[in-house]
Order: structure tokens, then C-alpha cells, then sequence
């Protein structure tokens, strides 16, 4: 808020400067999507009222469409979220998986019954504290709770039994050897392409300067959300500025920590003491 006060702030600013301030947050598509966002919403002449229209942005899924739209604009639209469906799974102790498109749909035409129609603001955040101070994953306070006697986990006695979800499949294993060549305090990098893994950030490269040696230096393991990522560190310190190969520029290491990065690489530089 202190650096972009406004969504025309945001939206004026260049990439480059969003994503430093992002640095260090992770998740780096969520800045770009913001930023995106911003100039979308910077170029209407009036901002979209309803859930569908705010879905029309960059990362705005259902649920925030949902919540921004009733919680501002008065939409009778049910915001469900990883509390909401808990709640809901408990309510109707509902014995499916609740992340298939099957059970989205069923708690979609229950909870829009169950909205208040001329609050549905308070209605969705309602929900939203119930599941994150009453109804929690696992000590639901059913004595403190003002719906108990409508719920049916309750009637049953398994309330920590829900929700059921689908197991989770195993992280695709990947090697990733970056490649760093440092030369008096400077390294070489490579802004990432602007789509796949760690879009639009500064990396190290993926594949060596040619005819430098260079030896294992760290290792780590880093766990994207489909994928683990097995990454080993080739290091190697030139006497000689070398000429790099197009896209790879020289980046002093003390500038690096304020560039949009990705994780594994600030990790580098916390164990090099760089940072
Ligand atoms: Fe959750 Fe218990 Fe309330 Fe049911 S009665 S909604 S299980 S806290």
C-alpha cells in the first residue's frame, strides 16, 4: 500500500519494479497477475460489479470474484473458500470428495439457499470466521457453535471425520543444475521467459558459459506445486570477465536480493552469506 497507494499506481508502474517489491514473497505469478489486474481494471471506465466480471482479471478465481463482489457490491453470489467448504462439507455431512467439480457444484446451490439476500457481504464472512475460529480442521468447537443444531455432522459425531479429499499424487521428480559464474563480486543471470517456471524472474542459467569449468557447489531440493525440484548449484570464479552468451548479463551479487528471484536462489545466496 505504501509504494502502489492506488490501483492506477499499480497499474503505471513497470513490471520490473512490481516484481522487486514482490521479492522475496514467492508466488511471483500472483504479482504479475496484480499487476495485470491493475491495468485492466485502470483502463475500464467503471470496475466490474459482479463476480463474473471481476473474474475477467488475471488470477481472480471464483472465490475472490465471490468475496470481492458480495463484500462490495452487494452480489448474491456464495464465496467459498477452504473454510467455507469445510463448513458446508460438516453442515450437510457431505461424504465426497469436496474437491471434484461435483461437490463445487453442490455447495454452490446450497450455500447460495443459505445466503442472507440482503447482507450477503456479511453472509460470506460469516462463513469465512465460523470455519477459521469455530469450525476448525481439527477441534471443531461445536458447543460454541450457532448452527450446530442444523448440522448433520454433528447429529452423527464426525464432524473431524470432513471434509474428504482426493490423496494428493506424488511431485514429479526434476534435476535442475544452474549454472553460476562469478567474477568480482558479479554473476551472470538470465531473466527467466515469460511463462513456465519462475516466469519473467532472474536466474541463474540453466545451461554453462562454454569452456569454463565448473564444480558441484550446493545442492537443495525445492518443491514447486507439482513438481520437486532437484537442483544442484555448478559453480565456478573467473579471473577473466568472460563474454557472455546472448541473454546472460553481469549482475553485481550485492544488487541481486532486490530483483525479482526465485526462491532456491535467494536460498543460494543466505548460505553464501551474499545476504
Ligand atoms: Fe462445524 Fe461443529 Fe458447527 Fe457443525 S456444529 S458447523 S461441525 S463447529
Amino acid at each position: 500500500m505504501a509504494e502502489f497507494p492506488t490501483v492506477h499506481d499499480l497499474a503505471d508502474s513497470s513490471q520490473e519494479r512490481v516484481l522487486q517489491t514482490w521479492a522475496g514473497l514467492g508466488y511471483y505469478s500472483r504479482a504479475r497477475n496484480l499487476h495485470r489486474a491493475a491495468q485492466l481494471l485502470a483502463s475500464l471506465p467503471e470496475w466490474p460489479q459482479t463476480a463474473e466480471g471481476w473474474q475477467e482479471l488475471p488470477g481472480v478465481g471464483p472465490y475472490t470474484a465471490a468475496a470481492i463482489s458480495s463484500i462490495c457490491f452487494g452480489a448474491r453470489v456464495p464465496a467459498l473458500d477452504g473454510n467455507a467448504f469445510r463448513v458446508y462439507s460438516r453442515l450437510f455431512a457431505y461424504t465426497d470428495p469436496v474437491d471434484r467439480p461435483a461437490a463445487h457444484r453442490f455447495f454452490h446451490v446450497e450455500a447460495l439457499l443459505l445466503l442472507d439476500p440482503q447482507r450477503p457481504g456479511d453472509s460470506n464472512q460469516a462463513i469465512m470466521d465460523l470455519g477459521s475460529n469455530i469450525c476448525t480442521p481439527t477441534q471443531p468447537n461445536c458447543e460454541a457453535c450457532p448452527l450446530q443444531s442444523f448440522c448433520e455432522a454433528h447429529r452423527r459425531g464426525i464432524p473431524t471425520e470432513l471434509p474428504i479429499k482426493t490423496p494428493k499424487k506424488a511431485a514429479l521428480s526434476m534435476d535442475l543444475p544452474l549454472y553460476v559464474t562469478l567474477h568480482q563480486g558479479h554473476v551472470a543471470m538470465v531473466q527467466r521467459p515469460g511463462s513456465g517456471i519462475w516466469a519473467g524472474l532472474w536466474c541463474f542459467p540453466e545451461t554453462p558459459v562454454e569452456g569454463i569449468p565448473y564444480h558441484l557447489g550446493l545442492r537443495t531440493v525445492h518443491l514447486l506445486s507439482h513438481r520437486k525440484l532437484h537442483i544442484d548449484f555448478l559453480e565456478a570464479e573467473m579471473d577473466i570477465r568472460a563474454i557472455l552468451p546472448e541473454g546472460l548479463h553481469w549482475i553485481a551479487v550485492k544488487d541481486i536480493a532486490h530483483k525479482g528471484i526465485p526462491v532456491p536462489v535467494r536460498w543460494w545466496l543466505k548460505e553464501k552469506n551474499y545476504i
